[in-house]
């Protein structure tokens, strides 16, 4: 029962990263309480450092591959390294925490009734034979190469979603996040985005893997965290898995000229080879998300791009 406060308790987990400090710092302007789980793996202090003080936000160093007890209303489950760097860096640790962390989340949201969030990825759609990608697209998905602890520890969580949804009647949200950039980026997380930022601004080799005809599609922070708030927000009908992503589609080569001119950078591009499993084209269809949260990206990436070259800019590292 709960006497005082009657705010939204809200539980993040992965709140100390990139999308989750974002995520964080929204849900504290609506008014919410806010619990940010963490482990520190690839998220930091820094990311959330602006928010402690506040009476609202509470920060907790937990791994969700262990049981959690505490007691809230909505869950976003974000915990997972999302980098290639990062989650190939241990990959049996990566898919026990998109694993075990779904079954500890969805355990948790069992016990205490709360709506629940996954944190997916395009990923599940692997090398994609369908462009653009929409939900009903069964992906496809290498079980056994260098993505598959992330690409199949996604799927899996995912799967674990509808099964707590059908058999335990959870209230359950899946969102499949398409490429998201802007501040608070890891500088050294390999992705693209930051790497040809960073390399821009030290004037260093702008390294294109491939010949840069791969396509993505990149969706700025604030637009995405929107997203996720709106998507908690639907009638618990809706379920997903939802598509979020901005649709501009463009090709590495692409988005090296467009952060070369935006920095005004005299850096040189150094062509590298393709890393395996490295999807050629990617691009949301989000006719979905348009229609089910009223929701559209409004950041282009220019301007994105020149609010995370800014946040580089800034960064006493670079
Ligand atoms: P990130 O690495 O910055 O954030 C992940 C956070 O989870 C970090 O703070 C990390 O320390 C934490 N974490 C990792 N393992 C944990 C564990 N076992 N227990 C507790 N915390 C743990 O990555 P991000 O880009 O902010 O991604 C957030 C979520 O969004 C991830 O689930 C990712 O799969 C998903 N996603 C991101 C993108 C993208 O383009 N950034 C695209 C698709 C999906
Ligand atoms: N990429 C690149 N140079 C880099 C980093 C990445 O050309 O320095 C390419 C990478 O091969 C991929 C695309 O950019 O085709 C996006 O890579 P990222 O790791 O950001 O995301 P993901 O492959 O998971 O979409």
């Amino acid at each position: 029962m709960r006497v005082y406060d009657l705010r939204k308790r809200v539980l993040v987990t992965g709140g100390a990263g990139f999308i989750g400090s974002h995520l964080c710092e929204r849900l504290l302007a609506e008014g919410n309480d806010v619990l940010c789980v963490d482990n520190f793996f690839t998220g930091t202090k820094d990311n959330i450092a602006h928010l402690i003080g506040n009476p609202h936000f509470e920060m907790m160093r937990h791994d969700v591959t262990f049981p959690l007890y505490v007691e809230v209303d909505e869950i976003y489950n974000l915990a997972c390294p999302a980098a290639p760097i990062h989650y190939q860096f241990d990959p049996v640790q990566t898919t026990k925490t998109s694993v075990h962390g779904a079954i500890n989340m969805l355990g948790l949201a069992k016990r205490v009734k709360a709506k629940i969030l996954q944190a997916s990825t395009s990923e599940v759609y692997g090398d994609p034979k369908v462009h653009p990608q929409t939900e009903d697209y069964w992906g496809n998905v290498n079980p056994i190469g260098l993505r598959s602890c992330y690409d199949e520890g996604k799927r899996c969580a995912e799967t674990l979603f509808f099964d707590y949804y059908r058999q335990h009647k959870l209230r359950i949200k899946v969102a499949r996040i398409f490429n998201t950039y802007g501040p608070r980026m890891h500088p050294n997380d390999g992705r693209v985005v930051s790497n040809f930022i960073v390399q821009a601004l030290k004037g260093e080799p702008i390294t294109i893997f491939g010949k840069g005809s791969q396509t993505r599609s990149f969706c700025y922070v604030d637009d995405l965290a929107d997203a996720l708030v709106r998507l908690m927000a639907t009638d618990d009908g809706f379920t997903g898995p939802v598509n979020l992503g901005n649709p501009g589609e463009f090709t590495i080569l692409e988005l090296a000229q467009e952060v070369l001119k935006l920095t005004g950078s005299k850096s040189q591009l150094a062509f590298e080879p393709l890393p395996a499993d490295d999807p050629l084209q990617r691009k949301p269809d989000i006719s979905l998300a348009a229609r089910a949260l009223s929701w559209e990206p409004a950041i282009p990436l220019a301007e994105g791009l020149n609010k995370t070259i800014s946040y580089f800019r800034d960064r006493s590292a670079v």
